[in-house]
């Protein structure tokens, strides 16, 4: 599902338990617009998202987007994807998926969740318990 119309964005939010403040849309709003094309780069760091936000938004300070950003991935409205401790990037792609990250230039691209066989890399789980999330991130570097 597409968030790219602003005026949806208020009832998704309310959705994941978030009061939907006039900032805290204009922050979604910047996540969600790029998933309406797949070409374009809907993996944002918080810088990016600062910088996006702030173009046709009267100031949203940087506190308020990492608060914000926080809060949108402890919702599951947004997937925080760790490649470093100084490296996030957020996805408004929360299905299923894979990540390749290349190291020079920095950039983050979707590897589709089917093409990787996830019961090859967690052949021996306790009994009783399944896996509830696993998140693949293969770093390359040309
Ligand atoms: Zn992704």
């Amino acid at each position: 599902m597409s968030y790219g119309n602003k005026s949806e964005i208020p009832r998704l939010l309310r959705e994941h338990g978030i009061q939907p403040t006039t900032q805290r849309v204009e922050i979604a709003h910047v996540l969600f617009a790029h998933t309406e094309d797949p070409e374009t780069d809907h993996h944002l760091s918080a810088d990016d998202v600062l910088v996006q936000v702030n173009a046709d938004f009267n100031r949203v300070s940087k506190a308020t987007v990492y608060n914000t950003l926080r809060l949108f991935a402890e919702t599951d409205l947004i997937r925080a994807v760790y490649v470093s401790a100084s490296k996030v990037f957020y996805d408004a792609n929360t299905a299923p998926h894979h990540h390749l990250y290349d190291e020079a230039s920095g950039s983050l691209r979707d590897i589709p969740a089917d093409e990787v066989d996830v019961t090859q890399l967690v052949p021996h789980l306790p009994e009783g318990v399944s896996p509830e999330d696993l998140d693949v991130i293969v770093r390359v570097r040309a």
